[in-house]
């Protein structure tokens, strides 16, 4: 039998900023955790505690102090020269004198497709965003929320295995969130890629998630992981369940106490 190997390995991992001098901070310590493909995992904690960190480890905006990360089998920076991910920040990060379909292009262009494989693309994301209507739009144009969804679009154009989303929906309101997170999770089945999320919200980490890892402050490290065994897909009633309100307190009381330590 053949085991998968894993998307992301990271093996004791420690990142520790301005080393040696007045200002050091631990950002993340000994961190351990291998995610499989086609997971969706999220990170919660208390701010400060390495989230972003450890997203920016994975995408090669940064190196380990200590320890490694391997994504699919190579180092990071291997994997970001290969496009193997996307990367959706907590703000929509579009360029305003474009037009939507212009910023789900933009990395199409950067990397040498053709105008036809950047057109065909471009419209296959936005339909699979919902916002096909809206390509020719500027960004101004749109709520908040369908500048996020075309964030995505962006990320997902170069149809990577992986997508990093650090607070993606956390300057949304709570209904556009709600329907957000319905999106992402039929974008996720569709396209069969492995998620990575950040958010400050137990109730979307645990709605999404297969796993909630639950960090703890100064120094980061993981707390607790919390296997969220709650039937797919995941619907509105989802969120009516009592197994789904059972794992929100597990989460809350785990959080608690990462907070106390801090
Ligand atoms: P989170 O995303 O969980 O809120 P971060 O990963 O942004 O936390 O930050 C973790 C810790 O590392 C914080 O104490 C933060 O101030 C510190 N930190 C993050 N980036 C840098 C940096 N470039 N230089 C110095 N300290 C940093
Ligand atoms: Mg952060």
């Amino acid at each position: 039998m053949n085991v998968p190997s894993p998307v992301i390995t990271i093996n004791q991992v420690s990142k520790i900023f301005n080393q040696g001098s007045a200002e050091e901070v631990v950002a993340l310590q000994d961190i351990n955790l291998e995610i499989q493909p086609g997971e969706f995992v999220s990170f919660i904690g208390p701010s400060g505690c390495g989230k972003s960190t450890l997203l920016r480890l994975i995408a090669d905006l940064g190196t380990p102090t200590v320890g490694e990360v391997v994504v699919n089998g190579k180092t990071p920076a291997q994997a970001r020269l290969g496009r193997e991910y996307g990367f959706v920040f907590q703000a929509a990060t579009l360029y305003e004198w474009r037009t939507i379909k212009k910023n789900v292009q933009m990395p199409l262009e950067i990397m040498g497709y053709s105008a036809q494989e950047r057109d065909e693309r471009a419209n296959r994301m936005l339909e699979m965003v919902e916002l096909g209507k809206f390509g020719n739009h500027y960004p101004w144009q749109l709520s908040g929320g369908m500048q996020q969804r075309a964030s995505i679009a962006r990320a997902l154009a170069f149809e990577p295995s992986l997508l990093l989303m650090d607070e993606p929906f956390g300057a949304l309101d709570e209904f556009t969130r709600d329907r957000m997170n319905m999106e992402l999770l039929r974008i996720w089945e569709q396209m069969k890629v492995t998620i990575v999320f950040v958010t400050h919200s137990i109730a979307e980490a645990v709605f999404l998630s297969n796993r909630v890892v639950v960090m703890s402050a100064r120094p980061g490290r993981i707390k607790d992981v919390i296997e969220v065994d709650l039937p797919r897909p995941r619907l509105f009633e989802t969120r009516e369940e009592p197994a789904y309100y059972n794992y929100i307190t597990q989460v809350r009381e785990s959080l608690r106490d990462a907070f106390q330590q801090a």
